[in-house]
């Protein structure tokens, strides 16, 4: 006996089931997954993010626009799926134009926010006639510039940096001084401006944070966000085409963490809305979400290589690692490094061992571990580990040249 203190793991996400122990994900065995495409890899279940979806719009109050931030999950079949199912996709670079674009997203309803846009890509945003987040009084006159060479007429939206922030989430991007759009009271200016030059102004874009637990945050963020809307149209003279109200719905990773209770913010944004100022009465609005709608409905398994004791401590050594997972890993904008929920997918369900395994990855650095002292079922090599929610931030946000390992492969199931 080591001794070994369990560390607890996050909730599995709801909508798995298991056959014969054997986990299923979209109607498909865990096993026979992996054998196909070989291990590790990214499975993604459609009917879960179809269900999320529909559960969202649900709530969500009508006539209030749906995009998904595909930089959560670029992966083509998946954005193909979405382009369906949302009502607008956001990009951030030229690379992500492309796919949004092959995805099958027509241009209008497509918006390009993100710092440093280069020239090419502000080229190729004009060209096909989608929205610029304008970040920048610099990135504005590039922008006008370029369109005027160009001869075409632009739209542009503006980004504002917000003078508030979404409490409690975990990665601010609003309140105080940021990389990321124009401050607050510089906005109106530059909205004036772009509309002086001739351009298509398409309104607001304020985003004041990402990955909130708190629906009474984010509700706040949004009353705060629609006065901030109408405070600026109101200076520039005009009601805006579209307000983009940000997103920052959160998912839970970790023990403790709670779902988001988005039947609360729902409700609350159907009242905040019905009560917005006077300039904002024709506007559209719209939330961008990324995490939200996808995490929760990715899965990465890994297979079990070894199984190894140092000092009375038991390692699992699998064939995946931080190179495709670095959200799990605890390092991908995390402070203290917490276990995402782990299974054993050809053992999901069974009872947990005395002892509790640290799950670590094939790379060769002390940051690699999966899971730290987590209690699963007795485990063996060639076992299947299952890593939930790596439907976001998983393939596309991890150092998969790191090591020589190269990238998983990524299946969509797709029960129909
Ligand atoms: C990253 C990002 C998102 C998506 O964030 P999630 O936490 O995945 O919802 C949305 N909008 C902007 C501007 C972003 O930078």
């Amino acid at each position: 006996m080591s001794g070994q203190k369990i560390k607890p793991m996050g909730p599995i996400p709801p909508g798995f089931t298991a056959e014969n122990g054997m986990l299923l994900i979209g109607g498909c065995g865990a096993a026979a997954l992996a054998d196909e495409a070989g291990t590790p890899l990214f499975v993604y279940d459609a009917g879960l993010v179809r269900t999320r979806i529909a559960a969202l719009r649900a709530v969500l109050p009508d006539g209030v626009g749906l995009h998904y931030a595909i930089k959560a999950n670029p992966f083509p079949p998946l954005l193909a799926l979405m382009a369906d199912m949302v009502d607008g996709f956001d990009i951030a670079s030229k690379g992500e134009l492309a796919v949004a674009q092959q995805a099958g997203m027509v241009p209008e309803h497509i918006s390009f926010a993100g710092p440093g846009k280069r020239d090419d890509e502000l080229d190729a945003a004009l060209r096909a006639g989608v929205t610029i987040n304008l970040e920048s009084e610099g990135e504005a006159a590039r922008a006008l510039a370029l369109a005027e060479r160009l001869a075409v007429r632009p739209r542009l939206a503006v980004r504002v940096n917000p003078d508030f922030e979404l409490k409690g989430s975990g990665m601010r991007m609003g309140g105080g001084a940021k990389p990321f759009g124009v401050d607050a009271d510089r906005a109106g200016a530059l909205a004036r401006q772009v509309i002086a030059a001739g351009a298509e102004w398409c309104g607001w874009h304020i985003f004041a944070g990402s990955q909130a637990l708190d629906a009474d945050a984010i509700i706040a963020a949004q009353a705060q966000t629609v006065a901030l809307a109408a405070r600026l149209s109101d200076e520039v003279g005009a009601a805006p085409p579209l307000v983009n109200l940000g997103g920052g719905f959160g998912v839970p990773y970790f023990a403790g963490d709670e779902p988001l209770d988005v039947g609360t913010i729902g409700a609350a944004l159907v009242e905040t809305l019905a009560a917005r100022p006077a300039i904002l009465a024709p506007s559209t609005f719209a939330l961008e979400l990324g995490r939200y709608l996808v995490a929760p409905a990715g899965v990465y398994l890994t297979r079990v290589i070894d199984v190894k004791t140092s000092q009375g401590e038991r390692y699992a050594v699998v064939d995946g690692g931080l190179h495709h997972q670095l959200a799990a890993s605890g390092n991908f904008g995390t402070v203290v490094r917490r276990n995402y929920p782990l299974a054993i997918a050809n053992r999901f369900g069974a009872p947990v061992a005395d002892e509790p395994v640290t799950v670590v990855g094939c790379l060769c650095t002390p940051l690699d571990r999966l899971g730290e002292a987590v209690a699963l079922p007795p485990v063996a090599p060639g076992d299947l580990i299952a890593v939930f929610l790596a439907g976001a931030y998983g393939a596309s946000a991890s150092p998969s040249a790191f090591l020589g390992h190269g990238p998983a492969p990524e299946l969509l199931v797709d029960e129909g």
